[in-house]
């Protein structure tokens, strides 16, 4: 797991000629790596005002990983004349790949360097008989939270023939992370949270609002997000799913993914 690395102040990164420096609780920016939005952790040059998402910074050049197990997928960063030409999806979460970003050539499979952080099972308190794994293909098209139609990636059981979208897991990520995380340690610890990520939740809800969006319904296309602000709902959901992700590790789910289908 990435989150077990040693953190690393200063990275010489491919894609920039300067060192870049860790900065914590910068606010919002635009990866220079992957084109998508970001918050907080950057990687930084100053003199040339270039950030990268922590995660796109220290990223592996290739990576195993189980939304393509056919292949390894390789870390390319192609300039705009190639995406302008050639112009990529990501697999997972359906916008733009552009810079950086993982690929397998082979079967034309893209994505994001963020988008393959998202664990591959999740608790879902609205059904805790089992766990949920993220899938491409599920047993139905219609979310079980907001009833609204699935096209692409989801969170599955199997056994039950559920789907949810990945941002209806989250909206409940926070809570489930609370109780499992009762499980691990005996009792609440509500340092667990620290405050850059209340803080980022709050500001996001809120500028969600404000575009007059429903949450849940703006994978189905009816909403267009500004340039700016691509990757934003996606940079949410990991920000809501990461805490639950630290738990899920230390729970250790492996009995009940055995009752999931392989
Ligand atoms: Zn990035
Ligand atoms: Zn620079
Ligand atoms: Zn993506
Ligand atoms: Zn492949
Ligand atoms: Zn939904
Ligand atoms: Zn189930």
């Amino acid at each position: 797991m990435s989150s077990s690395r040693p953190e690393q102040l200063v990275v010489q990164h491919f894609t920039h000629i300067h060192p870049l420096t860790k900065v914590d609780g910068y606010g919002e920016f635009t990866c220079d790596g992957c084109k998508t939005y970001g918050f907080g952790k950057t990687y930084r040059c100053t003199r040339c005002d270039y950030n990268l998402h922590d995660h796109c910074a220290t990223c592996p050049s290739t990576l195993a990983t189980f939304m393509h197990p056919q292949h390894e997928l390789r870390l390319v960063f192609r300039g705009p004349e190639h995406t302008h030409q050639n112009k990529r999806m990501c697999d997972i979460c359906d916008e733009s790949a552009e810079g950086l970003y993982y690929q397998c050539e082979p079967c034309g499979f893209d994505v994001h360097p963020l988008c393959t952080q998202l664990p591959q099972h999740v608790r879902h308190v609205p059904h805790p008989a089992h766990l949920l794994e993220l899938s491409q293909w599920g047993a139905s098209s219609i979310c079980m939270v907001c009833r609204g139609a699935i096209r692409s990636w989801r969170y599955k059981c199997c056994p039950c023939g559920l789907d949810v979208h990945m941002e209806c897991i989250s909206s409940s990520a926070s809570v489930a992370a609370t109780k499992i995380q009762q499980r691990c340690f005996g009792s609440p610890q509500p340092q667990f949270y620290h405050s850059e990520y209340y803080y980022h939740h709050a500001y996001y809800n809120h500028g969600y609002t404000n575009q007059g969006q429903v949450h849940g319904y703006a994978n189905q296309g009816q909403v267009q997000e500004p340039g700016r602000s691509k990757g934003r709902k996606m940079f949410s959901i990991l920000m809501d799913l990461t805490v639950g992700v630290v738990c899920n590790i230390i729970a250790g789910p492996a009995v009940e993914v055995l009752n999931g289908c392989f």
